[in-house]
Protein backbone atom coordinates (compact mmCIF):
# COMPACT_ATOMS: atom_id res chain seq x y z
CA UNK A 1 0.00 0.00 0.00
CA UNK A 2 1.88 3.46 -1.08
CA UNK A 3 0.62 6.77 -0.02
CA UNK A 4 1.53 9.48 2.79
CA UNK A 5 0.69 9.19 6.46
CA UNK A 6 2.48 11.70 8.47
CA UNK A 7 1.92 11.47 12.44
CA UNK A 8 2.17 14.40 14.31
CA UNK A 9 3.41 13.76 18.22
CA UNK A 10 6.44 11.88 18.48
CA UNK A 11 5.61 10.36 22.39
CA UNK A 12 5.15 6.38 22.34
CA UNK A 13 1.48 6.32 20.24
CA UNK A 14 3.83 8.06 17.31
CA UNK A 15 6.30 6.15 17.37
CA UNK A 16 4.23 3.13 17.94
CA UNK A 17 2.30 4.19 14.95
CA UNK A 18 4.89 4.63 12.69
CA UNK A 19 6.58 0.79 13.57
CA UNK A 20 3.07 -1.08 13.44
CA UNK A 21 2.58 0.78 10.16
CA UNK A 22 6.06 -0.71 8.86
CA UNK A 23 5.26 -4.16 10.51
CA UNK A 24 1.91 -4.83 8.66
CA UNK A 25 3.49 -3.87 5.32
CA UNK A 26 2.43 -0.41 4.98
CA UNK A 27 4.80 0.75 1.47
CA UNK A 28 3.83 4.43 1.49
CA UNK A 29 6.07 7.33 3.03
CA UNK A 30 5.83 7.78 6.45
CA UNK A 31 7.13 11.35 8.39
CA UNK A 32 6.72 11.48 11.95
CA UNK A 33 6.70 14.84 13.17
CA UNK A 34 8.01 15.98 16.78
CA UNK A 35 8.43 18.91 18.68
CA UNK A 36 10.83 17.62 20.99
CA UNK A 37 14.41 17.64 19.89
CA UNK A 38 16.55 14.42 19.90
CA UNK A 39 15.19 10.92 19.41
CA UNK A 40 11.94 9.92 20.76
CA UNK A 41 12.25 8.47 24.08
CA UNK A 42 10.06 7.39 26.67
CA UNK A 43 8.99 9.24 29.58
CA UNK A 44 7.83 6.40 32.57
CA UNK A 45 11.45 6.63 34.18
CA UNK A 46 11.54 10.40 34.44
CA UNK A 47 9.72 10.41 37.30
CA UNK A 48 11.23 7.23 38.53
CA UNK A 49 14.82 6.52 38.21
CA UNK A 50 15.91 9.01 35.77
CA UNK A 51 15.64 11.94 38.51
CA UNK A 52 18.65 10.48 40.50
CA UNK A 53 20.44 8.32 37.90
CA UNK A 54 22.71 9.89 35.57
CA UNK A 55 21.19 7.30 33.10
CA UNK A 56 22.55 7.37 29.88
CA UNK A 57 19.67 9.07 27.68
CA UNK A 58 20.01 6.66 25.05
CA UNK A 59 18.50 3.87 27.41
CA UNK A 60 15.88 5.95 27.27
CA UNK A 61 15.46 6.19 23.59
CA UNK A 62 12.11 4.49 22.27
CA UNK A 63 14.21 3.39 18.72
CA UNK A 64 17.71 2.89 17.78
CA UNK A 65 18.22 6.10 15.11
CA UNK A 66 19.58 3.22 12.60
CA UNK A 67 15.77 1.58 12.70
CA UNK A 68 14.32 5.00 11.61
CA UNK A 69 16.55 5.15 8.50
CA UNK A 70 15.95 1.29 7.78
CA UNK A 71 12.16 1.48 8.37
CA UNK A 72 12.28 4.18 5.86
CA UNK A 73 10.75 6.50 9.04
CA UNK A 74 11.14 9.83 8.10
CA UNK A 75 12.12 11.65 11.93
CA UNK A 76 11.66 15.59 12.04
CA UNK A 77 12.49 16.39 15.46
CA UNK A 78 12.68 19.84 16.92
CA UNK A 79 9.59 20.73 14.46
CA UNK A 80 6.51 22.66 15.54
CA UNK A 81 3.02 22.06 13.38
CA UNK A 82 1.27 25.59 13.31
CA UNK A 83 -2.00 23.62 11.45
CA UNK A 84 -3.75 21.47 10.00
CA UNK A 85 -5.48 22.07 6.14
CA UNK A 86 -8.03 19.63 5.78
CA UNK A 87 -8.93 20.57 2.67
CA UNK A 88 -5.60 20.22 1.28
CA UNK A 89 -4.95 17.50 3.22
CA UNK A 90 -1.54 18.84 4.35
CA UNK A 91 -0.05 20.29 7.72
CA UNK A 92 1.87 23.75 7.95
CA UNK A 93 5.31 23.62 9.78
CA UNK A 94 6.33 26.55 12.13
CA UNK A 95 9.61 27.23 9.41
CA UNK A 96 6.65 27.31 6.46
CA UNK A 97 7.47 24.07 5.12
CA UNK A 98 4.09 21.88 4.29
CA UNK A 99 3.86 18.24 4.38
CA UNK A 100 0.85 16.73 2.33
CA UNK A 101 -1.15 13.60 3.69
CA UNK A 102 -3.43 10.96 2.79
CA UNK A 103 -3.91 9.96 6.50
CA UNK A 104 -2.79 12.07 9.67
CA UNK A 105 -2.18 10.83 12.79
CA UNK A 106 -2.57 12.98 16.18
CA UNK A 107 -0.23 11.76 18.86
CA UNK A 108 -0.08 15.08 20.47
CA UNK A 109 -0.19 13.65 24.08
CA UNK A 110 -0.97 16.11 27.36
CA UNK A 111 0.77 18.77 28.86
CA UNK A 112 0.88 19.08 32.63
CA UNK A 113 -1.42 21.35 34.72
CA UNK A 114 0.12 24.37 36.26
CA UNK A 115 -0.52 26.17 39.40
CA UNK A 116 -2.18 29.60 38.40
CA UNK A 117 0.33 32.73 38.23
CA UNK A 118 -1.63 34.35 40.86
CA UNK A 119 -0.44 31.08 43.49
CA UNK A 120 3.33 31.38 41.71
CA UNK A 121 3.38 28.50 39.40
CA UNK A 122 5.40 30.56 36.82
CA UNK A 123 8.39 31.29 39.96
CA UNK A 124 11.81 29.76 39.10
CA UNK A 125 12.44 26.36 41.06
CA UNK A 126 8.75 25.32 40.35
CA UNK A 127 8.65 22.30 38.27
CA UNK A 128 6.10 21.09 36.21
CA UNK A 129 7.16 17.88 34.67
CA UNK A 130 7.04 15.40 31.66
CA UNK A 131 9.55 15.88 29.19
CA UNK A 132 12.96 14.79 29.17
CA UNK A 133 14.35 18.23 29.31
CA UNK A 134 12.13 18.77 32.39
CA UNK A 135 13.27 16.08 34.22
CA UNK A 136 17.12 17.70 33.61
CA UNK A 137 15.96 21.06 35.06
CA UNK A 138 14.27 19.85 38.07
CA UNK A 139 17.31 16.98 38.54
CA UNK A 140 19.75 19.58 39.34
CA UNK A 141 17.84 20.74 42.27
CA UNK A 142 17.61 17.48 43.45
CA UNK A 143 20.06 16.97 46.33
CA UNK A 144 20.14 15.43 49.49
CA UNK A 145 19.93 17.57 52.23
CA UNK A 146 17.84 19.77 50.28
CA UNK A 147 14.09 20.98 50.85
CA UNK A 148 11.03 19.61 48.57
CA UNK A 149 7.36 20.43 47.90
CA UNK A 150 5.32 18.43 45.95
CA UNK A 151 1.79 19.82 45.23
CA UNK A 152 -0.68 16.86 44.36
CA UNK A 153 -0.78 13.08 45.61
CA UNK A 154 -1.67 11.52 42.39
CA UNK A 155 1.00 8.93 41.02
CA UNK A 156 3.46 11.49 39.53
CA UNK A 157 3.71 13.75 42.48
CA UNK A 158 3.81 10.28 45.07
CA UNK A 159 6.73 9.07 42.64
CA UNK A 160 9.00 12.28 42.79
CA UNK A 161 8.27 11.98 46.64
CA UNK A 162 9.67 8.68 46.96
CA UNK A 163 13.07 9.79 44.98
CA UNK A 164 14.00 12.61 46.56
CA UNK A 165 13.05 10.60 50.23
CA UNK A 166 16.18 7.94 48.24
CA UNK A 167 18.33 10.83 47.63
CA UNK A 168 17.95 12.34 51.06
CA UNK A 169 15.99 15.39 50.43
CA UNK A 170 13.31 16.50 52.61
CA UNK A 171 9.82 15.83 51.64
CA UNK A 172 6.37 17.41 52.02
CA UNK A 173 3.22 16.67 49.68
CA UNK A 174 0.15 18.99 50.23
CA UNK A 175 -3.15 17.06 48.63
CA UNK A 176 -5.87 19.57 48.22
CA UNK A 177 -8.39 16.77 48.22
CA UNK A 178 -9.07 14.76 51.58
CA UNK A 179 -7.26 12.17 50.65
CA UNK A 180 -4.07 11.15 47.86
CA UNK A 181 -5.00 8.88 45.00
CA UNK A 182 -8.51 10.40 44.89
CA UNK A 183 -8.91 10.19 40.91
CA UNK A 184 -7.41 7.09 40.72
CA UNK A 185 -7.63 4.49 43.39
CA UNK A 186 -9.53 3.43 46.67
CA UNK A 187 -9.11 4.55 50.00
CA UNK A 188 -7.80 1.36 50.54
CA UNK A 189 -5.16 1.48 47.89
CA UNK A 190 -4.62 5.38 48.94
CA UNK A 191 -4.21 4.07 52.84
CA UNK A 192 -1.47 2.00 51.92
CA UNK A 193 0.85 4.21 50.04
CA UNK A 194 0.17 6.86 52.62
CA UNK A 195 1.32 4.63 55.10
CA UNK A 196 4.53 3.90 52.81
CA UNK A 197 5.54 7.41 52.20
CA UNK A 198 5.02 8.43 55.80
CA UNK A 199 6.83 5.13 56.86
CA UNK A 200 9.69 6.83 54.73
CA UNK A 201 9.61 10.03 55.87
CA UNK A 202 7.23 12.11 53.65
CA UNK A 203 5.23 14.20 55.35
CA UNK A 204 1.86 14.43 53.95
CA UNK A 205 -0.56 16.94 54.40
CA UNK A 206 -3.99 16.35 52.67
CA UNK A 207 -7.49 18.35 52.29
CA UNK A 208 -5.36 21.35 52.45
CA UNK A 209 -5.07 23.54 49.12
CA UNK A 210 -1.61 25.87 48.42
CA UNK A 211 -2.96 29.21 48.07
CA UNK A 212 0.35 30.59 47.21
CA UNK A 213 3.96 30.05 46.79
CA UNK A 214 6.43 33.50 47.44
CA UNK A 215 9.97 33.99 47.78
CA UNK A 216 12.09 33.15 50.57
CA UNK A 217 15.73 32.92 50.81
CA UNK A 218 17.82 31.77 48.31
CA UNK A 219 15.80 31.26 45.85
CA UNK A 220 13.60 29.00 47.61
CA UNK A 221 10.03 29.22 47.88
CA UNK A 222 7.82 29.59 50.69
CA UNK A 223 4.44 27.81 50.58
CA UNK A 224 1.13 29.45 52.25
CA UNK A 225 -1.51 26.63 52.62
CA UNK A 226 -4.90 27.50 53.16
CA UNK A 227 -5.24 26.66 56.94
CA UNK A 228 -2.44 29.15 57.28
CA UNK A 229 0.45 26.71 57.66
CA UNK A 230 3.55 28.17 55.96
CA UNK A 231 5.79 25.28 54.16
CA UNK A 232 9.56 26.28 53.15
CA UNK A 233 11.29 24.55 50.40
CA UNK A 234 13.67 24.61 47.79
CA UNK A 235 12.49 23.12 45.24
CA UNK A 236 8.60 22.54 44.63
CA UNK A 237 7.29 19.88 41.56
CA UNK A 238 3.64 20.40 40.74
CA UNK A 239 1.94 17.42 39.81
CA UNK A 240 -1.51 18.03 39.21
CA UNK A 241 -2.98 16.50 36.49
CA UNK A 242 -2.64 17.06 32.59
CA UNK A 243 -4.60 18.52 30.06
CA UNK A 244 -5.05 16.73 26.34
CA UNK A 245 -3.26 18.61 23.89
CA UNK A 246 -6.18 19.02 21.14
CA UNK A 247 -5.35 22.84 19.72
CA UNK A 248 -4.03 21.75 16.61
CA UNK A 249 -7.34 19.38 16.30
CA UNK A 250 -9.40 22.07 17.34
CA UNK A 251 -8.21 24.85 14.95
CA UNK A 252 -8.86 22.65 12.35
CA UNK A 253 -12.28 21.60 13.70
CA UNK A 254 -12.30 17.94 14.93
CA UNK A 255 -14.75 17.14 17.29
CA UNK A 256 -12.98 17.48 20.63
CA UNK A 257 -14.64 16.72 24.46
CA UNK A 258 -11.98 16.53 26.74
CA UNK A 259 -9.62 15.00 23.89
CA UNK A 260 -10.28 14.48 20.38
CA UNK A 261 -12.83 12.28 19.84
CA UNK A 262 -12.29 9.01 18.04
CA UNK A 263 -14.65 5.65 17.32
CA UNK A 264 -13.41 2.50 18.23
CA UNK A 265 -10.70 2.44 15.09
CA UNK A 266 -8.89 5.70 15.94
CA UNK A 267 -10.53 7.30 13.51
CA UNK A 268 -11.51 11.29 14.57
CA UNK A 269 -14.63 13.07 12.60
CA UNK A 270 -12.42 13.83 9.83
CA UNK A 271 -12.20 10.39 7.65
CA UNK A 272 -8.60 10.74 6.63
CA UNK A 273 -7.51 11.57 10.65
CA UNK A 274 -7.03 9.56 13.35
CA UNK A 275 -6.05 10.25 17.00
CA UNK A 276 -4.01 7.91 19.69
CA UNK A 277 -2.88 8.01 22.82
CA UNK A 278 -2.84 10.80 25.40
CA UNK A 279 -4.87 13.20 23.51
CA UNK A 280 -7.87 10.78 22.46
CA UNK A 281 -10.92 9.88 23.64
CA UNK A 282 -12.34 6.80 22.83
CA UNK A 283 -15.16 4.39 23.56
CA UNK A 284 -15.02 2.30 26.20
CA UNK A 285 -18.13 0.30 27.82
CA UNK A 286 -20.49 2.66 26.05
CA UNK A 287 -18.83 5.72 28.05
CA UNK A 288 -15.94 7.71 26.11
CA UNK A 289 -12.67 8.06 28.16
CA UNK A 290 -8.98 9.04 27.66
CA UNK A 291 -6.61 7.48 29.66
CA UNK A 292 -2.58 8.28 29.99
CA UNK A 293 -0.63 5.44 29.80
CA UNK A 294 2.00 3.68 27.71
CA UNK A 295 -0.32 0.40 26.94
CA UNK A 296 -2.88 2.96 25.65
CA UNK A 297 -0.50 5.16 23.60
CA UNK A 298 1.26 1.70 22.07
CA UNK A 299 -2.19 0.02 21.70
CA UNK A 300 -4.36 2.56 20.20
CA UNK A 301 -1.39 3.38 18.20
CA UNK A 302 -1.44 0.23 16.56
CA UNK A 303 -4.80 0.21 16.33
CA UNK A 304 -5.04 3.21 14.19
CA UNK A 305 -2.10 1.77 11.86
CA UNK A 306 -4.19 -1.47 11.18
CA UNK A 307 -7.45 0.97 10.43
CA UNK A 308 -5.05 3.09 8.01
CA UNK A 309 -3.57 -0.33 5.94
CA UNK A 310 -7.43 -0.88 5.48
CA UNK A 311 -8.05 -3.95 8.21
CA UNK A 312 -11.47 -3.47 10.66
CA UNK A 313 -9.57 -2.86 14.10
CA UNK A 314 -11.32 -1.95 17.13
CA UNK A 315 -9.58 -0.91 20.40
CA UNK A 316 -11.24 -2.75 23.28
CA UNK A 317 -8.18 -2.94 25.51
CA UNK A 318 -7.89 -3.84 28.97
CA UNK A 319 -6.02 -1.21 30.65
CA UNK A 320 -2.77 -1.80 32.33
CA UNK A 321 -0.58 0.87 34.73
CA UNK A 322 2.44 0.55 36.90
CA UNK A 323 3.62 3.07 39.37
CA UNK A 324 7.28 2.28 41.34
CA UNK A 325 7.91 3.79 44.85
CA UNK A 326 10.82 3.17 46.88
CA UNK A 327 10.70 -0.85 46.69
CA UNK A 328 7.06 -0.96 46.02
CA UNK A 329 5.39 -1.98 43.04
CA UNK A 330 1.81 -1.24 42.09
CA UNK A 331 0.60 -2.96 38.71
CA UNK A 332 -3.42 -2.17 38.01
CA UNK A 333 -5.14 -3.89 35.41
CA UNK A 334 -8.72 -2.46 34.64
CA UNK A 335 -10.44 0.74 35.04
CA UNK A 336 -12.44 1.44 38.46
CA UNK A 337 -14.84 3.55 36.57
CA UNK A 338 -17.95 3.63 38.80
CA UNK A 339 -17.34 0.79 41.44
CA UNK A 340 -19.04 0.21 44.29
CA UNK A 341 -17.69 -1.56 46.35
CA UNK A 342 -13.73 -3.15 47.06
CA UNK A 343 -12.27 -6.33 48.13
CA UNK A 344 -9.11 -6.56 49.60
CA UNK A 345 -6.79 -9.55 49.43
CA UNK A 346 -3.71 -9.47 52.06
CA UNK A 347 -1.23 -11.76 50.28
CA UNK A 348 1.33 -11.49 52.48
CA UNK A 349 3.03 -8.61 54.91
CA UNK A 350 4.33 -7.21 51.83
CA UNK A 351 2.30 -7.82 49.32
CA UNK A 352 -1.69 -7.47 48.98
CA UNK A 353 -4.83 -6.24 46.06
CA UNK A 354 -7.27 -4.29 46.15
CA UNK A 355 -10.15 -5.42 43.52
CA UNK A 356 -12.83 -3.60 42.02
CA UNK A 357 -16.28 -4.37 41.93
CA UNK A 358 -18.93 -2.62 40.13
CA UNK A 359 -21.97 -4.93 41.80
CA UNK A 360 -21.04 -8.72 40.63
CA UNK A 361 -18.40 -7.81 37.88
CA UNK A 362 -14.98 -7.76 38.58
CA UNK A 363 -13.86 -4.76 36.79
CA UNK A 364 -10.17 -3.53 37.77
CA UNK A 365 -7.38 -4.59 40.59
CA UNK A 366 -4.44 -2.67 42.35
CA UNK A 367 -1.75 -5.14 42.87
CA UNK A 368 0.68 -4.00 45.11
CA UNK A 369 3.88 -6.47 45.25
CA UNK A 370 1.95 -9.43 44.00
CA UNK A 371 2.34 -9.94 40.29
CA UNK A 372 0.67 -12.91 40.76
CA UNK A 373 -2.74 -11.10 41.10
CA UNK A 374 -2.00 -8.48 38.60
CA UNK A 375 -1.30 -11.45 35.93
CA UNK A 376 -4.49 -13.56 37.03
CA UNK A 377 -6.66 -9.98 36.90
CA UNK A 378 -5.41 -9.42 33.29
CA UNK A 379 -6.45 -13.08 32.33
CA UNK A 380 -10.01 -12.59 33.73
CA UNK A 381 -10.93 -9.08 32.58
CA UNK A 382 -9.64 -10.22 29.24
CA UNK A 383 -12.00 -13.31 29.23
CA UNK A 384 -14.87 -11.29 30.71
CA UNK A 385 -15.02 -13.63 34.08
CA UNK A 386 -15.32 -12.37 37.63
CA UNK A 387 -13.78 -14.17 40.40
CA UNK A 388 -16.05 -14.75 43.11
CA UNK A 389 -15.29 -11.74 46.12
CA UNK A 390 -15.50 -14.20 48.64
CA UNK A 391 -12.36 -16.27 47.26
CA UNK A 392 -10.51 -13.08 46.37
CA UNK A 393 -11.18 -11.87 49.83
CA UNK A 394 -9.55 -15.18 51.79
CA UNK A 395 -5.53 -15.25 50.89
CA UNK A 396 -5.71 -19.09 51.68
CA UNK A 397 -7.80 -19.59 48.47
CA UNK A 398 -4.78 -19.84 45.71
CA UNK A 399 -5.82 -17.48 42.70
CA UNK A 400 -5.76 -20.51 40.48
CA UNK A 401 -8.63 -22.35 42.66
CA UNK A 402 -11.11 -19.18 42.84
CA UNK A 403 -14.59 -19.76 41.43
CA UNK A 404 -15.20 -17.51 38.49
CA UNK A 405 -18.66 -16.70 36.79
CA UNK A 406 -18.93 -14.95 33.55
CA UNK A 407 -21.03 -11.09 34.27
CA UNK A 408 -20.01 -8.35 31.13
P1 LIG B 1 -0.93 13.13 37.98
O1 LIG B 1 -1.07 12.21 36.81
O2 LIG B 1 -0.24 14.43 37.65
O3 LIG B 1 -0.39 12.48 39.18
P2 LIG B 1 -3.69 13.15 39.13
O4 LIG B 1 -4.85 13.90 38.56
O5 LIG B 1 -3.78 11.69 39.23
O6 LIG B 1 -2.43 13.64 38.23
O7 LIG B 1 -3.34 13.71 40.57
C1 LIG B 1 -3.20 15.06 40.82
C2 LIG B 1 -3.61 15.36 42.27
O8 LIG B 1 -3.36 16.74 42.51
C3 LIG B 1 -5.07 15.13 42.56
O9 LIG B 1 -5.16 14.25 43.67
C4 LIG B 1 -5.62 16.52 42.88
O10 LIG B 1 -6.60 16.50 43.92
C5 LIG B 1 -4.39 17.25 43.36
N1 LIG B 1 -4.43 18.70 43.19
C6 LIG B 1 -4.93 19.41 42.15
N2 LIG B 1 -4.75 20.74 42.34
C7 LIG B 1 -4.13 20.88 43.53
C8 LIG B 1 -3.67 22.00 44.30
N3 LIG B 1 -3.82 23.26 43.86
N4 LIG B 1 -3.07 21.76 45.50
C9 LIG B 1 -2.91 20.49 45.92
N5 LIG B 1 -3.32 19.40 45.25
C10 LIG B 1 -3.93 19.58 44.08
Amino acid sequence: MSGRVVIVGSGQAGVSAAFKLRALGYQGHIALVGEEPGLPYQRPPLSKKYLTDEADVERLHIKARALYESERIELRADSHVRSIDRDGKQILLADGQSLRYDHLVLATGATPRCLPFEQGGNAPNVHTFRTLADAERLRTGMKPGASLLVVGGGYIGLETAAVARRLGMEVTLVERDTRILGRVASAETAARFRALHLANGVRICEGVELKRLAHADRNGKTAWLANGIAIDADVVVVGIGVIAQTGLAEQAGLHIDNGIVVDCGGRTSDPFIYAAGDCARFPYRGQQIRLESIQNAVDMAETVARSIVGGSAEYRPVPWFWSDQYSTRLQIAGLNLGYTHVVVRNTSETACSIWYYDGPRFIAVDAINDAKAFMSARQWLSAGRSPAADAIADPGVALNAVPLSNIH
